[in-house]
């Protein structure tokens, strides 16, 4: 059998080509894939060949944001069958190391993440027709639910994290610093976990658009007004918590200056070094805690998508089949008109 794949040689340098593919194993399912979101990462390794210490060392299938159908069945697979929707959990811990016995498996010592170089041989990603996939992997969605939705499971497994490191968010005042696909669905993650009150920030008004239609309530743009803040700043802050997902310089200091002492800034974007003015982190006697990847937050997330109790919808801006991937990657870097772009393989 045959699969058309998208694969990445290099920097800038994406091929579409034609893969044989095997069977599925025991306790493996073949999947026909359906949508893949375009992620930040693949976009780093599309545009600059990886980020940071991490490189394209070799040949890699992109993606890790996607969704499918059962097509064929492993020995032993229960819980799924032909013709089953699926959100794809990119996410693959070894069960065994030091942090995955300590029951944060986001930090397992040898993850095998789909579509990442971050290991040798990298890991294979879902930009594809057909993949073979670990049915534990694959999470059964009622046949309603939109595949393009599904493939949106992975980020707002990030966004739910995020939110359970903040804590219990119930009546908060809450700052979302940047509207990207994270900022939007960290929106809708304060939305659904309780929160009060929600200002969005972002210096795209398209982007301010999607965070409205998401659920924030107030939506700012601060490159064109730099002090629109201003009045979540007063009597040293009213945010009770702030989402950092722009990994801006100026995001992270008008988050420091608006949450009030003994808030919370959770960290979301990431960079390389940002300056953090420690003054007001220690004299307000800020939290400030990062937030990696998801644990079982990928099952809620599957559920809140499949359940209709959050609508990903309006982060889904644009979608190109697998031949236009090219055209896909380019839309994708567009800030001025994209929040999440997809390829869709059917
Ligand atoms: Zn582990």
């Amino acid at each position: 059998m045959k699969t058309r794949v998208c694969r990445l040689y290099g920097q800038h340098d994406i091929r579409i080509e034609t893969d044989d593919i095997r069977p599925p194993g025991p306790g493996e399912v073949l999947l026909r894939m359906s949508a893949g979101g375009i992620c930040g990462s693949d976009l780093h390794y599309y545009q600059d060949g990886g980020f940071g210490p991490i490189r394209v060392r070799e040949p890699i299938i992109l993606g890790h944001e996607v969704s499918g159908t059962v097509a064929a069945l492993g020995d032993g697979v229960r819980g799924l069958k032909e013709g089953t929707k699926i959100a794809f959990n990119p996410s693959r811990p070894c069960g065994r190391c030091r942090y995955c016995l300590e029951g944060r498996p986001r930090h397992c010592s040898e993850m095998r993440f789909s579509g990442s170089a971050m290991r040798l041989p990298h890991e294979q990603g879902g930009f594809r027709e057909f993949m073979v996939a670990q049915a534990a992997q694959c999470i059964p969605l009622s046949d309603r639910t939109s595949l393009a939705h599904a493939a949106c499971a992975e980020p707002l497994s990030v966004a739910l994290h995020a939110c359970g490191q903040a804590g219990d968010i119930r009546g908060a005042q809450v700052l979302v610093t940047g509207a990207g696909p994270i900022g939007a669905l960290c929106v809708a993650a304060a939305r659904a976990a309780g929160a009060a009150h929600i200002v969005s920030t972002d210096i795209q008004d398209a982007t301010l658009e999607v965070a409205r239609r998401m659920g924030a309530d107030v939506t700012l743009n601060v490159g064109r007004d730099a002090e629109a803040l201003s009045p979540w700043r007063e009597d040293k802050g009213r945010f009770d918590v702030a989402f950092e997902c722009s990994a801006v310089s100026s995001a992270l200091q008008d988050a420091m200056m608006a949450v009030r002492p003994g808030g919370t800034i959770v960290q979301v974007g990431v960079a390389g070094d940002l300056p953090i003015p420690l003054n007001i982190l220690v004299g307000k006697e800020i939290a400030l805690r990062g937030s990696h990847r998801f644990d079982r937050e990928f099952e809620q997330a599957a559920a809140m998508i499949d359940g209709g109790l959050i609508d990903v919808g309006p982060i889904i801006t644009g979608s190109y089949p697998l031949e236009d991937a090219l055209s896909a990657f380019e839309a994708a870097s567009d800030r001025t008109r994209s929040v999440k772009v997809q390829l869709a393989f059917e």
